[in-house]
C-alpha cells in the first residue's frame, strides 16, 4: 500500500467532473493489490477514519470527492482476465480500475461487445458499477446492472464478500450474505417507494424478490469497496447503421418516439425494427449545433437519432422497414441522414458528442454553472412531463435546451443561466421538475447518481423514512460508518442510526 500525504499530490484527487470544490483529505492510500485492502479498511474502521473510494474521477455527483480522512485510490488494480465462456455465454473478470474503453476494445478484439455505453469511456468499471452507469444503448441492453454477473468486494470491517448472480437468497425480505470470514451478514431489504422506471441511479436498489447482488450495484461506494467484477459479454452485431431524423414539428417527433419506444427492450427476435438506442434533440440543441453542422435542415424543430444493428442477411430488409416506418410517419427523405459507412458513423458520433461540448463551451464563457436535470418518468407519464418542461421553460425565458434518452423517457434539460438570479431561478425550476417526476412515478436521477449534490432530490423521492431505511442498510455493512460519507444521504441520517 502506497501512502501519500503531499498536499500537491492530494490536490489532484479532489476533483471529478462535478465542479464540486469542497473536497479535502489527509492522505491517499493506493493499494498494490486487492489483498492490501482488507487490513487497511479494518484499521480505518477501528479508528473511525473516513475512507472515500476514487475510481476514474469522471463522476458528475462528487461521489469520489472526500470530506476528510483518506482517499482510497484503486488505480493500480487494473488487470483484465481473459475472455471466458462457451458458444452461448461469454464473460470477463476485471479489476475495478479497468477503464471502460479498454474493456470495450478487448471485447471487440474477441468479436464480442460489452453493451453498456456511458458516454465517458475513461470512467472505470468499479465506478460504472458503483453508479450503475448507463448510456444510449441502455434502450436495448439495459444499464450496467444487467451485465454484472458477479462481484468481489471488501466491507469496511475488512471482510471479503464474493457474490455470483442468482446464488444468494432473499427470503422474507431478508438480504443474506455469506462472508469469506464465515460470518453471515443479514439485513432487511430497504423499504423504498417502488418506481415504475427501469433506469434509476438514485439511492439503493430495492425490489421485492431482488438478487442480493443488486444492492451493491449503484451504492455509490457507501457499502463496500468493489475489487473484482464479472461482466457479461455479448456477441458483437455484424453491423450498425445510425439514422438521424429531423422533424419540422416537435409533436411529430414525440409521436414517432412514442411508436418506437416499445421496440427497445423487445427481447423476441422481432423481424421488424429493433433500435439499440433512441435519442432526442430539441430545436435549441439544433440551433446550437448549426454553426458546426450547417447541413442541419433550417426548418427542423426536433431530431430523433436511432441506431439499428443488422446482419448481412437482414440489412436491406431493415433499411426498407425504417424507410416504410418513417414514410408512414410523414417524414420526407430529405429530412433523414443515414450513417452506414465507418466514416459516416464516425461523423455521426462526432455530431452527438458536439452537443455536450458546445454546452460546456457556453458554460465556460458565462462562468456560471449549467443546471442539468437527470429525471426519468414511466412511459405513460412522458408526454405530461415533457409538457411541464416546455411550458415552464417558455414562461421563464431562461436559456435552455432539452436532449437525451427519449427511448427511456429520460431527457436532460440544460439551463444556461446568464446571471446569479437566473441560476437561482433554474435551481428552483429543477426542484419543481423533480417533484413532478416523482409525482408521476419517476426517478430524480436516472443516470448520474445522488453523490454529495442531490440529497434534496432523493428526499423528494423517498422521503425521510426512505433515507432512514438506506442509512440502516449502510450501518449493517459499515458499522463504523467510514465508507464514502456524504454520498446518497446527509450525515444526520447516519448519526440517527448510531
Ligand atoms: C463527459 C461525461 C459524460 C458522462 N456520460 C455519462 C453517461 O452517459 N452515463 C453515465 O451513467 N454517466 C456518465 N458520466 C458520469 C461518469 O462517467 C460515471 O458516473 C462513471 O460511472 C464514473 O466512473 P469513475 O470510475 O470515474 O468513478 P468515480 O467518479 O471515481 O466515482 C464515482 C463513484 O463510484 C465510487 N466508486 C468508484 N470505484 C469504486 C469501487 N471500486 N468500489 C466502490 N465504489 C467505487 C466512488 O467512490 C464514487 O462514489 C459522464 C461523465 C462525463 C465527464
Amino acid at each position: 500500500m502506497h501512502i501519500h500525504t503531499d498536499p500537491a499530490v492530494i490536490a489532484g484527487y479532489l476533483e471529478d467532473a462535478s465542479g464540486f470544490i469542497h473536497g479535502w483529505a489527509k492522505r491517499i492510500a493506493i493499494p498494490e493489490n486487492d489483498s492490501d485492502i482488507g487490513g487497511f479498511l479494518e484499521s480505518a474502521s477501528r479508528q473511525h477514519e473516513p475512507v472515500t473510494v476514487a475510481g476514474g474521477r469522471t463522476g458528475v455527483a462528487a461521489g469520489c470527492i472526500p470530506q476528510g480522512g483518506t482517499i482510497l485510490s484503486l488505480e493500480r488494480l487494473a488487470t483484465l482476465g481473459p475472455v471466458a465462456g462457451n458458444d452461448h455465454n461469454h464473460w470477463i473478470e476485471v479489476q475495478p480500475a479497468v477503464r471502460l474503453e479498454e474493456l470495450k476494445s478487448v471485447a471487440r478484439s474477441s468479436g464480442l461487445m460489452y453493451a453498456p455505453d456511458p458516454t465517458e469511456r475513461t470512467g472505470t468499471l468499479g465506478g460504472n458499477v458503483a453508479t450503475n452507469a448507463s448510456g444510449g444503448q441502455c434502450f436495448k441492453y439495459g444499464t450496467t446492472r444487467e451485465h454484472v454477473l458477479g462481484l468481489e468486494a471488501v466491507l469496511a470491517t475488512g471482510e471479503k464478500l464474493c457474490l455470483e448472480r442468482a446464488c444468494h437468497t432473499l427470503a422474507d425480505d431478508l438480504l443474506r450474505y455469506r462472508l469469506a470470514s464465515g460470518r453471515t451478514l443479514e439485513c432487511r431489504r430497504p423499504q423504498l417507494p417502488l418506481l415504475r422506471v427501469d433506469k434509476n441511479a438514485a439511492g439503493y436498489y430495492s425490489r421485492p424478490g431482488m438478487d442480493p447482488l443488486d444492492l451493491l450495484i449503484g451504492m455509490d461506494g457507501t457499502l463496500a469497496v468493489i475489487t473484482r467484477i464479472k461482466l457479461r459479454l455479448l456477441p458483437a452485431p455484424p453491423g450498425v447503421f445510425s439514422l438521424f431524423v429531423f422533424f419540422p414539428d416537435l409533436s411529430q417527433a414525440l409521436d414517432c418516439a412514442k411508436l418506437l419506444r416499445p421496440l427497445g427492450r423487445a427481447a423476441s427476435p422481432n423481424p421488424g425494427l429493433t433500435p439499440a438506442s433512441l435519442e432526442f434533440m430539441d430545436s435549441n440543441s439544433l440551433r446550437l449545433l448549426r454553426p458546426a453542422f450547417p447541413l442541419i435542415p433550417g426548418h427542423a424543430q426536433a431530431l430523433l437519432m436511432a441506431e439499428q444493428e443488422f446482419t448481412q442477411e437482414n440489412e436491406e430488409a431493415l433499411l426498407a422497414s425504417w424507410q416504410d416506418f418513417l414514410a408512414a410517419a410523414g417524414v420526407p427523405d430529405n429530412m433523414i441522414w443515414l450513417a452506414q459507412a465507418p466514416s459516416d458513423r464516425k461523423r455521426a458520433r462526432d455530431f452527438r458528442h458536439a452537443l455536450p461540448e458546445a454546452v460546456n463551451t457556453l458554460v465556460r464563457q458565462s462562468k456560471l454553472p449549467k443546471v442539468g436535470t437527470d429525471l426519468a418518468v414511466p412511459p405513460e407519464a412522458f408526454a405530461g412531463m415533457f409538457r411541464v418542461y416546455v411550458q415552464s421553460l417558455q414562461a421563464s425565458s431562461l436559456e435552455h435546451l432539452i436532449f437525451g434518452h427519449i427511448g427511456e423517457c429520460h431527457l436532460h434539460v440544460n439551463v444556461l443561466p446568464r446571471n446569479e438570479a437566473e441560476l437561482l431561478q433554474a435551481k428552483a425550476l429543477y426542484l419543481d421538475f423533480a417533484r413532478e417526476a416523482v409525482r408521476l412515478g419517476g426517478t430524480v436521477s436516472a443516470e448520474h447518481g445522488i453523490g454529495k449534490l442531490k440529497h434534496d432530490f432523493l428526499k423528494i423521492m423517498v422521503g425521510e423514512d426512505g433515507l432512514r431505511e438506506m442509512a440502516r442498510v449502510k450501518r449493517c455493512f459499515d458499522p463504523s460508518l467510514i465508507l464514502n460519507r456524504g454520498n446518497i444521504f446527509p450525515e444526520e441520517y447516519l448519526e440517527e442510526t448510531r
